[in-house]
Formats: structure tokens, sequence, C-alpha cells
């Protein structure tokens, strides 16, 4: 398995790192403080093909490769885990639509998905049904040509700017997706503010109520969108959120570095006592466990290898796990100074916390994980018996 960058992908992540570097990283602090996204950064964002990275190019995308994409996402998730969430949530919808929407739904989100003039969002949590999201209480009925839905999402990333929603609502009891445009009358935002972490990302509330969209906008089938559309929106999230978490890791590391060279305490800087040299060695190696296990999960990605998905699922657990660990060690090296809102590494600490929490709590990430290992255990014990046997 090739592990390496090849031109184009070390070129296109120097473009990533540029960009971000001018556009991103020294206003994130910023952006965070008046937890807001400016709508420029995002119009920008959008012309220069990175939101629309994944849409394939018959669609007016960037049609990146996985490998490309998971680079984007490291350099989004360096300088903003806000930020990160909208290019997570925004590929999410793009990916569902791509994957399980019919020839009409491509041809008439996608372009817009690719330039920007469509923001999505992924609705799917409700205040009763975070992790065990199949048992959500928001409802789709048929009338004539149209569903009409009823109840209730929460903490929607980018739900304040958004213009598309997938929307996941029982239907008879079966979960299903929906397309839901921003102007639709019975669809209501509430924004959310005080987060700890992810506070410029824009989270809303949404509210349906005999909110009536067309029956063209249903997305796969009935029963589908759990399993189908929203496991294909959520592969993705976790994908793009394990590489986000590199990036965020890296950022702390870079700055404890730094920091460690020039900070002097007891006549030596601290980059010469041992104790501070176990915790810059501990997050030398988690960043590069994490960046691997995400090089790893690319591979299969673009290689179109079901494994993906499990390996998906453990880059995002021990990418997430890493980012607060060295997040936590990065507040710790900068000691008073890292406490302050004057240093982004407090912002990274509470950002990294997030990254526990979304896209599949780390527990679930847990069950999934061992379950798995499991399940692989007794089929090769079972292969070995037969073996043994026969
Ligand atoms: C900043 C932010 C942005 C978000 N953006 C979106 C978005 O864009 N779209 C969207 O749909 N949702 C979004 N969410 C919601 C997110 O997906 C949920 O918070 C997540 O799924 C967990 O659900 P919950 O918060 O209801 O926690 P719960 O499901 O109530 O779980 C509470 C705790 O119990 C643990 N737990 C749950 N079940 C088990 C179990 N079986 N065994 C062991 N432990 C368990 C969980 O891991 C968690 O630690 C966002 C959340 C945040 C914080």
């Amino acid at each position: 398995m090739a592990l390496e960058l090849n031109t184009q992908q070390q070129a296109a992540q120097a473009g990533f790192r540029r960009f971000m570097d001018e556009h991103v990283a020294p206003f994130a602090d910023e952006f965070d403080r008046r937890e807001e996204t400016p709508a420029a950064l995002v119009a920008e964002l959008a012309r220069c093909g990175q939101l629309g990275g994944l849409v394939p190019p018959q669609y007016g995308g960037a049609g990146m490769d996985a490998i490309t994409w998971g680079l984007l996402c490291e350099e989004v998730g360096r300088a903003s885990g806000s930020l990160l969430s909208l290019f997570t949530v925004h590929g999410m919808v793009a990916q569902a639509v791509q994957k399980w929407g019919t020839a009409q739904q491509r041809e008439q989100w996608l372009p817009r998905l690719a330039s920007g003039a469509s923001i999505g969002a992924f609705g799917l949590t409700e205040p009763g049904a975070g992790s065990d999201a199949s048992h959500g209480s928001s409802t789709a009925v048929q009338d004539g040509d149209d569903w009409v839905l009823n109840g209730e999402k929460c903490w929607i990333s980018f739900a304040q700017i958004a213009t598309l929603f997938l929307i996941v609502a029982q239907v008879e009891g079966k979960l299903t997706a929906f397309l839901v445009e921003r102007d639709t009358p019975g669809l209501q935002i509430e924004p959310l503010s005080g987060m700890s972490g992810f506070r410029s990302a824009m989270l809303g509330r949404i509210l349906l109520k005999d909110c009536r969209i067309p029956a063209a906008n249903l997305v796969g089938r009935v029963g589908f969108g759990f399993s189908h559309v929203a496991g294909t929106a959520l592969d993705h999230g976790r994908y793009s959120i394990a590489w986000g978490c590199v990036g965020l890791s890296q950022a702390a590391l870079d700055a404890s570095l730094a920091y460690a060279g020039q900070r002097k305490t007891f006549g030596v800087p601290l980059v010469e006592h041992q104790l501070i040299q176990g915790m810059l060695a501990d997050m030398i190696t988690e960043v590069r466990a994490a960046r691997l296990l995400c090089l790893h999960a690319s591979a299969l990605k673009e290689a179109r290898d079901p494994a993906l998905i499990m390996e998906t699922s453990i880059a995002k657990y021990f990418a997430s796990r890493t980012a607060n660990l060295v997040a936590g060690h990065a507040v710790q090296i900068h000691g008073a100074q890292g406490c302050t809102d004057r240093s982004p590494v407090q912002r990274y600490l509470r950002d990294a916390k997030i990254m526990d929490i979304i896209e599949g709590s780390n527990q679930i990430q847990q069950i999934l994980i061992s379950r798995h290992g499991y399940r692989g255990f007794v089929a090769q014990q079972n292969a070995r018996n037969k073996t043994a046997q026969g």
C-alpha cells in the first residue's frame, strides 16, 4: 500500500496550507470570539473549488481524490475546527446526494453544492435521540405529491447559513432522508450560541412545522434514511473529522515546540526539561500515528475497498483521542499563557473535545470497533478449526 504523496498531492497540500495560513489561521480566534464564520470566507472557499472538492468535475466540482480531500481537511483542521465542520457537513450532503440521489437530484443539487450557491447541512440529531439516532421522532407523511415533515433537529452545524438541509425523519417507523430547502414554509432555524468548542460553526436548531416538500425531494428509498443515506454521509463525516483532528493536533504540536524553545524556566528553555520532552515525544508520536491511520483509510477509500468503513472509524477514534491528548499537553506546556484567549491552544483543546462527540461519539466507535474485532476473531477461529478438522 502506497502511503507516499504524489507530486500533485504535494502541490495541492502546499496550496491548501498557503490559503489557510493567509485567510483562516490568523483570524480563527476572532471568528471563535464572535461565534461567526464570515460569509465572504465561505464564498472564497467555494470560489477556489475547495468546498466542492469531492464533487465530480461533470457537476462542476474539483473531483479531488480521497487523499487530496484528506490533506485539505488536515489543513482546514490545522487552522480552525469550526471551519472543518463546514467542509464536513457540506461534503456529507454532497456525498449523500451523489450516492443515493436520483439523476434529477444530482443534476439539480451537485452543481449548486460544488459552486457554493447552496450550502448543505445535515439534520439527524434530535433532542431525544443523539447516539441512538434511529429512535428520532421527526415524521414525514405523504400527502398527494408532497411530503409533510414535522419535528425538531438540534446541534446542526452551520444551520444558520445553510440553504439545503438533509433531514432524516420517520415514515411509518422507517427512517427516510429528504432534502429541504431553507425557504420552505414551515422550516424555521433558531441559532444556538454559547458552545464550548466549534464556537464559529454557527449551530442551529431546526423546527419543522407542517413543512411541505415535493415528493421528488426524497433521497434513496423509504427506509434507507439511516442505514444507507445517513450511513454514507457519516462515513464521509468521520473521514473528514479524522483528517481534521490530525491538522488540529499538528497545530497544537507546532505551537508547543515554538513555545518550549523560547520560554525559559530555571535558567533553561522548557524544551530542555525532561518532563516537557516526554510530553513533546508523546505528541509527535501520536500525531504521526494518527496521520498514518488516516493515510491508510485514504488508500482504502481510493481503492473502494469495503474495509474503508471500519478503518475510518478506527482513524476517527484514534485521531480524536490524539487531538485531546496533544491539545491538553499544549495547554500544559504553555502554562497560564495557554489558558488565555490570546493563545490558540485553548481553542484547540475546546475544539478537540467536540471531536470526541460528533460523527458518532467515541463510545459508539468503541462499540463498533470491538464488535468488528470480535467477529473477525471468531471467523478466524472457525476457519482454523475447519482446516484442522479437514
Ligand atoms: C458542535 C457540535 C456539532 C454538531 N453538529 C451536528 C450536525 O451537523 N448534525 C447532526 O445531526 N448532529 C450534530 N451534532 C450532534 C452530535 O452528532 C451528537 O451530539 C452525538 O451524536 C451524540 O449525541 P448526544 O449529544 O445526544 O449524546 P447521547 O447520545 O445522549 O450520549 C451521551 C453520552 O453517552 C455516551 N453513550 C451513548 N450511548 C452509549 C452506549 N450505548 N454505550 C456507552 N456510551 C454511550 C455517548 O458517547 C455520550 O458520551 C453536533 C454536536 C456538537 C456538539
